[in-house]
């Protein structure tokens, strides 16, 4: 799994090895955990040459600790990033990224089926609280390039999206961005950096929530930004360090952890995925399913020539509405638990219908184009026959 000549080892090779690192901790297969606060010099002469370059060496915590750093490097190898940073969750990589290209009065788009906070944190408060422009467009790049105002610094792209799976042009967006002197930045959670590569796309700035497949067994929350090594050291001279959302040393230990086993992971999500999206589609109490590994996805050409691979989040959408056959579809799974996040090893089972119906009657969402009988599975590690079983006998409860 080579990326390009210049990569003297496979990506999953370089994940699995600390060869450097065992060499000056006696040989531990697993490189020691930095889990302290600060670190001390022996001498104002030390102390004093460490703050002539406060980003690279070890002082603090919430600057530089050796063990989020050994992260950050592998996560920038697999990227193809000159340089990473972590932090304590998503949302605060995402919110360090956006407020690095606010400026006073600037104006951002952003596309409409990005992730829910982060739509909040453009609309409800960049926008409603601090009064920046935020325009909400569909993913086309006509449409976002006749959104370009003079004022505008940033276009904020998830692809695929983690809800509807819609997909962006991602180079062609990249090059629009570049050609009119704008930012451009990618969620790229869902595909994860080893099926998609914005970086080599012409994208300037990537995010990943880790809490999803980089961390891969639901135990931990954390996010990560990737790009140029001049974005990201301004990133972590200010918003990073003004912020504080430092990840932990502990979390980038368990991160190291499953980064060891991600290409594996991911050929097992993707092929059991493909397995339970064509069983759904099959079946007769299913309406549609939305995964861009299926030739009926409309984007599914796009999805080829971008990615390299599918992961193993999908929607679908049960021909029934009645609610109380739905509920016990969901209640009758015995596999899939109920919950939200996704990309661990078990299989989850998420009704978007419990947030609309806090707000909206069905009568109101419908028309919005979404149904009672919206589904969102995360496809795990299970064995794919015992999941399929599981559905089925499910699917069962609906008339
Ligand atoms: C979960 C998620 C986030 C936020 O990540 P946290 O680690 O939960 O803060 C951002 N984007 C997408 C697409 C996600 O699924």
């Amino acid at each position: 799994m080579k990326d390009s000549a210049t990569d003297p080892l496979g990506l999953a090779t370089a994940l699995c090895h600390d060869d450097a690192i065992a060499s000056e901790t006696f040989g531990a297969v697993v490189p020691p955990i930095y889990q302290n606060s600060l670190f001390t010099f022996a001498s104002w002469q030390a102390i004093d040459s460490a703050f002539d370059d406060k980003i690279n060496n070890a002082i603090y915590t919430r600057g530089h600790n050796p063990t989020v750093v050994q992260a950050e490097q592998k996560l920038a190898q697999l990227a193809g990033a000159d340089k990473a940073k972590l932090f304590g969750s998503g949302m605060a990589a995402i919110a360090a990224g956006i407020l690095h290209f606010v400026r006073p009065g600037c104006h951002i788009i952003c596309v409409r089926n990005a992730y829910g906070p982060s739509v909040r944190l453009l609309d409800d408060y960049l926008n409603s609280r601090i009064g920046l422009e935020v325009s909400f467009v569909g993913g086309e790049v006509d449409e976002i390039a006749a959104a370009i105002r003079p004022n505008t610094t940033l276009i904020y792209l998830e692809s695929p999206s983690s809800g509807v799976f819609g997909l962006q042009d991602i180079a062609a967006i990249a090059a629009l961005a570049k050609a009119r002197g704008l930012a451009s930045m990618i969620d790229n959670t869902w595909a994860t950096p080893v099926y998609q590569k914005p970086l080599a796309m012409g994208v300037d700035l990537e995010v990943h929530s880790c809490s999803k497949y980089l961390g891969g067994h639901s135990d931990i929350v954390s996010g990560v930004l990737m790009g140029s090594a001049r974005i990201i050291d301004a990133i972590i001279a200010n918003e990073f360090e003004l912020l504080g959302a430092k990840m932990a040393p502990m979390e980038a230990w368990f991160l190291l952890r499953s980064l060891r086993t991600l290409p594996l992971r991911l050929e097992r999500h993707q092929a059991s995925a493909l397995k339970l999206a064509k069983y759904l589609e099959s079946h007769p109490k299913v309406a549609s399913v939305s995964y861009p590994g299926l030739e009926s996805h409309p984007q599914h050409a796009l999805a080829r020539q971008q990615m390299r691979g599918f992961t193993g989040l999908m929607a679908f959408r049960l021909a029934s509405t009645d609610l109380d056959a739905i509920k016990g579809f969901v209640n009758g799974l015995k596999l899939f638990r109920i919950g939200v996040s996704w990309g661990g090893h078990e299989s989850l089972i998420f009704a978007p219908a419990i947030s609309y119906l806090k707000e909206m009657t069905p009568a109101q969402f419908e028309p919005m184009g979404l149904s009672l009988g919206d589904m969102r599975i995360s496809v795990g590690l299970e064995d794919s026959e015992d999941l399929i079983a599981d559905l089925e006998q499910a699917l069962a409860y609906l008339a």
